[in-house]
This record gives structure tokens, sequence and C-alpha cells, in this order.
């Protein structure tokens, strides 16, 4: 499949123009694979006309018939699954198989809004007065921009684009340069299934100066961002200047509480798999453990050892299990974490280094005894980096959780159901999960509270924030 990368603008698949392009690079080899279109002013005005145009449009096909059409959508992603993934493997470098579930979820996430769209109920309140309706009516709020990050860059798109498709918008979505043609080939998914090509977008280039021309636009009503803390801060208060609605999905720093009631086993099994999946870059990735006192040993030297057992190297390869980095920032950030953590006394357990000079390689990580001040401990790591601290009661564990401004994703072991409620209603995240990795299913809420944003990108909550409310009453003489 192809590499390189063009835009898609009012139904067509063009260069910038300009004709300037970025790279298109291979994590894992450094390669250049390709070449990405990127757009102008010109370009961004013109595919701003066609949303638009594309609004008008789509808002007046029934939820009925566009829930056909999200639910070919879905099948046209299974049925590309297989090429799908490899090419996602190659530009974002996680291992094969999990860009196969990223597929799959794809799809899942297709299906679910395909659904969750033909039950955009409004409601019909009883009147004071006889012969007066008041009804509410929730319609489409108009063209969105969606800004994707390179992690899942199908799931992360996904789940704006049919959202914003299933209640009738259009979409213009600022994919990420670091994964670009798995982007387009999702966009290529939607419009064969039917989406007209005015109601879905897809741009590339300076990521601010395109949300900086979008989000005041006017066409635009809603923005959807996915991305780091500071720049959705920057985003959010761009949206509130021009009182656009809304959606920010930002960083984490999840802690994983591990008392000494658990199954240490299970959570070491369990833990270690979801630190290191698609190499830590995962914003609901578990960061900061905090095991309690008993069973402190135990759990360390068992994730030590499942983190020395993961293989790793280029995803295409049979019996890799973790990746590249995305990108040469990513390397550089992980290796000055770990350095300061160790300057500051933590124990490297093992990893804490780059591998090789080609591909961005970094060996999966385990530090100890992580002072609070190490740099690690504040700011999101986003790479394959466990942090594990003891504790010795569950005030402290509580206490050490919540200290960060972040509230993303947050999860607990214990086989207590008295710890697991004190737990779950004590902890300051928008979502908590215990004693299994059980977040981010398309029928479930997923979002974040505090400084990992507002808003959310799964359930029936999810597609609130691309409708609006109106109310009508009418009096009949
Ligand atoms: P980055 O901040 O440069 O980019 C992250 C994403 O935001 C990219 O897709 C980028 O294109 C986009 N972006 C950056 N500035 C933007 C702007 N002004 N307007 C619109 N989009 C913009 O960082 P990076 O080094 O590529 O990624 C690392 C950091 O990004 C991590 O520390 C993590 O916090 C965050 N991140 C979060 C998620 C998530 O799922 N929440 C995913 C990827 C990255």
């Amino acid at each position: 499949m192809n590499h390189s990368v063009q835009l898609h603008i009012a139904g067509s698949w063009r260069d910038g123009g300009e004709r300037a392009t970025l790279p298109n690079l291979n994590p894992a080899t450094g390669e250049t694979l390709g070449q990405i279109a990127v757009a102008t002013r010109t370009d961004l005005d013109e595919a701003l006309e066609a949303a638009e145009r594309g609004f008008a449009a789509w808002r007046k096909v029934s939820a009925f018939e566009r829930a056909k059409v999200l639910r070919k959508a879905a099948a046209l992603m299974r049925e590309r699954a297989e090429d799908i993934a490899r090419l996602l493997t190659t530009e974002q470098g996680k291992p094969l198989a999990e860009a196969r579930i990223e597929t799959v979820v794809a799809s899942d996430v297709m299906e679910w809004f395909a659904e969750e769209g033909r039950r955009a109920y409004g409601r019909v309140i009883p009147a004071r007065a006889d012969g007066v309706l008041q009804i509410v009516v929730r319609e489409p709020v108009g063209p969105v921009a969606a800004f994707t990050p390179w992690n899942f860059p199908l799931n992360q798109a996904v789940r704006k684009i049919s959202a914003a498709l299933c209640t009738g918008c259009s979409v213009i979505l600022k994919a990420p340069e670091d994964t670009p043609a798995s982007c387009r080939e999702l966009v290529r998914v939607f419009l064969d299934a039917g989406v007209p090509g005015d109601a879905l977008g897809l741009v590339f280039g300076n990521p601010a100066e395109i949300s900086e021309y979008l989000i005041p636009h006017p066409v635009i009503r809603k923005i959807s961002f996915t991305g780091s803390v500071p720049v959705g801060k920057q985003l959010a208060a761009l949206a509130g200047q021009h009182m656009k609605r809304a959606t920010m999905e930002l960083g984490g720093h999840a802690p994983a509480i591990v008392f000494d009631d658990a199954d240490v086993e299970k959570a070491v099994t369990l833990l270690s798999a979801n630190k290191f999946r698609n190499a830590g870059q995962v914003c609901v990735s578990p960061t900061r453990f905090f095991v309690q006192e008993r069973v402190y040993d135990r759990f360390v030297d068992g994730f030590t050892e499942a983190a020395r057992n993961i293989r790793v190297g280029n995803g295409l390869e049979d019996g890799t299990t973790m990746g590249p980095l995305i990108h040469g920032r990513r390397l550089e950030a992980v290796e000055a974490l770990v350095a300061d953590a160790e300057a500051k006394g933590a124990k490297v357990r093992t990893g804490g280094k780059r591998i090789g000079n080609r591909g961005n390689f970094f060996e999966p990580t385990v530090l100890t005894e992580v002072p609070l001040d190490a740099r690690a401990m504040n700011e999101e790591p986003f790479g394959p980096i466990a942090l594990i601290n003891r504790f010795r009661d569950d005030d402290e564990a509580l206490r050490e959780a919540n200290r960060l401004p972040f509230g993303l994703a947050s999860y607990a072991y214990t086989r207590s159901s008295e710890r697991a409620t004190r737990v779950s209603s004590g902890i300051e995240a928008g979502m908590v999960s215990i004693n299994h990795h059980g977040i981010a299913l398309p029928e479930t809420p997923f979002g974040g509270i505090r400084d990992s944003g507002y808003g959310s990108e799964g359930g029936s909550e999810a597609i609130e924030a691309y409708l609006t409310t109106k109310f009508v009453t009418q009096a009949n003489y």
C-alpha cells in the first residue's frame, strides 16, 4: 500500500496548493516511506467550504440511512483489515498483532455509533396548558474540526469521525503527520461506504497553523482534540474565545495500586502487558505503580522479569512484542526522564537505554524507589517506563494516586470489595479499572477530568458532544 498521502478536500484527493510535502518515516528503520501533502490556507478554505456544504446535505440524510453507511464502513474496514494493519505497523511501529486489534476495534466503534446515532432521541415535556406542545429536539452541532494523534491512528480518529457522522455533522480531520497513511485508509473506508466527499475532509501540515485557522473559523462549530495537556489547554482556550464546543482528551499519568490482598501474579501479568503495549505510548497506560509493603518484592521481581521477557523489534517481524517509539523526540524525552530519575536516586531494575542506533528502539524499563521530585513522577512519560514505589496504608496510596493534576485512567488490584469501593470513590479520575484492564470499549465512556480534559469519546455520552438541544413550544388554536 502507498505510504505517500494526499489531502482529501471537497470529494477529491490532491496535493497541497504549493506542493510542499513532509516525509512519512518508518520508526523502526528511519527510512522515508513516502511524502505527505501539506495544506495551504487556500486548501483549508476549500475544505471549510466543503464542510459547510457537506453538513447541509448530510444532516438531511436520515439517522436510519446514516447508520447503514456506518455499518457498511465497518464491513469494509474488516475486509481491508490485514492491509491496513500492515500499513499501520510500518508507519507507527506497533507489533502487527496490536495493529490488527486496532482495525477490529475501529469496526466495532463504527458499528456502535451507527446504532447509537439512531437513538439521539428528543423528548416531549408535559405542558401547563391544553393545546400546547413542548418538545426537545436534538440537532447536529455542525462542521467539526478533529485533531488526532499518532499513537492509535485509527482509533483516535474513528471515534471522532463516527460520533460526528452518526449525528449528521461533517468533519475536517487534521490527522497526525507521523502516521498519515493509516488515517487516509480510514477516511477511504468511510468514503467508499457512502459518506459524501464534502462531509469528510482530511488535511495535514503544520498542526499549530491549522488549528489556529480552523478553530476560530465561523464554519467550524465543534473541536475535538486528543493530545498533550499543554496543547489541549491552548486549543481549549482558543475554542473558548470563539465560543466553540470542545472535547479534550488529553494526557494522563495513571496510578496502579496493588494492595497486599491482591492476586499479585494476575496484577503482574495484566499490568506489565498494559504498561508496554504500544511501547507505553498510551494515554491510559499504567505508569505510577504503588505496591503495598508485604507484596512489594514479589511484584517488583515478577514485573521486572516480565519486562525482560519482552521482545523489542520491528513490529512486522514474528515474535516482536514491543516496537519502536514514534520519533526521535520521544526517544530523547524518555532517555532524559530515566537519566533524571536515576540522578535523583531511583533504582534501574531493568532497561533504561536506547537499543542500537537505527530506529527509535528503547528498552522496557522498570524504575523503583523513585523520588517524588523525579520528573517522570510528575510528567507523562509516554514511553515504556514503569515507576514502582511501595506504600504502607490505603490512605497513603490514595493520597499519592491523587497527587498529580491529571485524572484520566486509574487501576487497582485487591480481593477486598470494601477496598475496591474505597478506591473507586476516592480516586480522582475519569476511569477506574479494578482487578482487570477493562477500559476503552466503544460502549463505555472514555475521558478524563482535571488536566486530562473534558468530554467523553465512548458510550452514549460521546454523541452528546455532537448534538445541540432545541426547545420548541407550540400552541395550537
Ligand atoms: P506533540 O504535542 O508535538 O504532538 C501530539 C499530537 O498533538 C500530535 O498529533 C500533533 O500533531 C498534535 N499537535 C501538537 N500541537 C498542536 C497544535 N498546536 N494544534 C493541533 N494539534 C497539535 O507531542 P509528541 O511528542 O508528538 O507526543 C508526545 C506527547 O503528546 C505525550 O507526552 C502525550 O502527552 C501527548 N499525546 C497524547 C495522546 C493521547 O492519547 N492523549 C496521544 C499522543 C500524544
